[in-house]
């Protein structure tokens, strides 16, 4: 089978187009991982290609399914690497979003215990946002499997479940999350921060927080409310804040289910995928001449794609 000429992406390969692509948004979403970083390390060109937004009065933001840091952490991150002017406001990590939606959508009070499958990221927003953390690094989840653990018998006062992404995933810690899930004939919410399937990190292709998210659904065998990429409650919050105009935003990742689909089910200008992460152009070939028929599959075509976001600043000069 061949793919349609008409429904292939074109790749920005000159001056010209990149100049376009700059000109023609306003606002810049960007995923994190695979985009502007792997781990530690910066991606080559991409600090330089965001400092020349700046210098064009560009607005940009940073959305990403990773809930293991707080917006702190990260603005951390990023005065680590190099940045200068990323603020708190201009991070969205899914254990914002997840307290987000606690508080605004669930209208779950203030105060109130909520109960963690996942890192101190997802912790520090909620202790931020006023409510109380249980489980999640709690040493005491840290000890062999024992059925009369003080920590599986259910606190009536969690009034939600969060799980993201952890590499602190334990039988402890996965029975405990089960018994609030299944508790009170499945009533107490449960939001999932992600539904990353894996991430790219160190030239290996590791487990992301969609594999734990997934693993409690299963044992649960209940629905979760997903508060990360690629929902599109997520990006009406994310252009509310910032007053970004659909017509004139961009989304910039590597993940085609979650990065291309937020930013094409969101409607704004253009998508743009980058081979700088978990993505190949091997594979993106492959789905382009496998998926493109396919009506759940449509909307992570990209409008155009590049080896790296970092490229841009070289083509323009
Ligand atoms: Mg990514």
């Amino acid at each position: 089978m061949t793919v349609s000429e008409s429904i292939i992406p074109p790749k920005i390969s000159s001056k010209e187009q990149a100049q376009k692509l700059i000109d023609e948004h306003d606002n810049f979403l960007f995923d994190c991982d695979g985009v502007i970083w792997l781990d530690e390390k910066l991606i080559p060109g991409v600090l330089s290609t965001i400092e020349y937004l700046q210098s064009k009065n560009k607005r940009y933001v940073f959305v990403t399914n990773n809930s293991s840091k707080s917006r702190q952490n990260y603005v951390e991150k990023f005065q680590r690497l190099g940045f200068k002017g990323i603020t708190k406001d201009m991070i969205y990590p899914t254990c914002y979003a997840a307290t987000f939606n606690l508080k605004e959508h669930l209208k779950v009070p203030e105060g109130s215990k909520i109960w963690v499958l996942g890192d101190s990221g997802i912790e520090d927003e909620l202790r931020e946002a006023n409510y109380i953390p249980v489980g999640g690094t709690d040493d005491r989840l840290n000890a062999p499997f024992d059925p009369h653990h003080e920590l599986l018998k259910v606190d009536p006062d969690v009034k939600a479940v969060v799980v993201g992404s952890t590499k602190d995933f334990n039988y402890m810690r996965i029975a405990s999350t089960l018994q609030y899930l299944l508790h009170d004939n499945k009533s107490i919410p449960f939001i999932g921060a992600n539904i990353d399937r894996s991430y790219p990190s160190d030239g290996l292709i590791l487990p992301a927080g969609g594999s734990v998210v997934n693993y409690m659904q299963y044992t649960a065998d209940r629905d979760f409310i997903n508060v990360g990429k690629p929902s599109t409650t997520l990006l009406d919050v994310i252009l509310e804040h910032s007053r970004f105009d659909k017509e004139k935003t961009i989304m910039v990742g590597d993940t085609l289910y979650t990065d291309i689909k937020f930013g094409n089910d969101g409607q704004l200008a253009n998508s743009l995928l980058v081979f700088s992460g978990g993505t190949t152009k091997q594979y993106f070939d492959h789905f382009l001449t496998t998926s493109y028929k396919q009506e759940e599959t449509k909307s992570m075509i990209p409008s155009c794609y590049i080896e790296s976001f970092g490229d841009i600043i070289d083509l323009i000069n």
